[in-house]
């Protein structure tokens, strides 16, 4: 299955579905890696938060697959920005990843009450400007945290990485994003596995197109644009999420799936969130 990929504002390239590893321990990732690389995808989106960088990086090692096929993505955590902490951390990050360049940096939360994204943005542009990561970004950033960034700083974020699944689809954030060029990359796309995957308007889709709830609902994330990031540790279910290329929605299907929006959160509010 050749997963398509959407271009960057810089141009790079980032395969449209990759493989989250948030929440697998350490000692499970370069497994659950290394079946997700075989089942075909390129793209693999860890966090210093996860512990367990150094499970997708064994796994990329022992893949044999070229550096350049592959996207990496790793996340600098809140206790860590600022400019050196920042810095620091990604060198931290890249020596668990066993890599010399990164294929995206993201800063995990905008965690406002630190005051320190700005900064931590400011080492971002360093990194990027000397080679070091192909592209930056941002996660859990509102449109108020985007904009100080736009304003304040050089290099536009590439990708704000939010929670997005058809419970919370984030019109606002995704139309902001659209206007100043920074793709929407969708966490816990499946809400978690939790009950939106038994609705009887995402199963009666799924039975009519002879795909799993999952699939459709990944199905969706494509069809809006979205990069999207499934976690599975169940080898059939990490094959299952890729395979989404061979079916599309109606705008039937799509209005009804808008109709399932509740605006529950899985995470924390990235307002008030700032977690150390
Ligand atoms: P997901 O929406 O990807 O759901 C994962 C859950 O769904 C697991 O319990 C998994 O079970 C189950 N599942 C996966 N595939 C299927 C399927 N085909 N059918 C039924 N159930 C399925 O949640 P995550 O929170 O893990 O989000 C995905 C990724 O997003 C993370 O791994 C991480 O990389 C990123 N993330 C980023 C955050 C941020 O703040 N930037 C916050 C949270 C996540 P099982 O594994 O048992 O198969």
């Amino acid at each position: 299955m050749t997963v398509p990929t959407l271009a960057m504002n810089n141009g790079v390239q980032i395969p449209q579905v990759g493989f989250g590893v948030f929440l697998v321990p350490d000692t499970e990732t370069e497994t659950a890696v290394s079946t997700a690389l075989e089942a075909g995808y390129r793209h693999i989106d860890t966090a210093k938060l996860y512990q367990n960088e150094a499970g997708v990086g064994a796994a990329i090692a022992k893949s044999g697959i070229a550096r350049d096929e592959l996207f990496v993505t790793t996340k600098v955590w809140n206790s860590e920005q600022g400019f050196d902490a920042a810095t620091a951390s990604f060198e931290a990050s890249m020596d668990r990843l066993g890599l010399e360049v990164l294929d995206l940096l993201l800063i995990h939360w905008p965690a406002p009450d630190l005051e320190r994204y700005v900064d931590t943005w400011r080492a971002f542009e360093k990194l990027y400007a000397e080679g070091r990561v192909r592209a930056i970004g941002v996660s859990n950033f509102q449109p108020a945290h985007l904009q100080r960034l736009l304003d304040e700083t050089s290099v536009v974020p590439a990708i704000n990485q939010i929670e997005l699944h058809p419970l919370l689809p984030q019109a606002e954030l995704r139309a902001f994003h659209a206007e100043h060029g920074i793709l929407t990359e969708a966490w816990s796309p499946l809400a978690r596995g939790g009950e939106v995957l038994a609705d009887p308007v995402i199963t009666q889709i799924a039975e009519r197109l002879g795909k799993s709830p999952a699939q459709v609902i990944l199905r969706w994330h494509i069809e809006l644009g979205n990069v999207v990031i499934p976690k599975s540790v169940t080898p059939s279910r990490i094959r299952e999420n890729l395979e989404l290329f061979d079916f599309s929605l109606s705008a039937e299907d799509l209005s009804a799936i808008a109709g399932l929006e509740t605006g529950e959160r899985i995470g924390p509010h990235p307002d008030t969130f700032s977690r150390g």
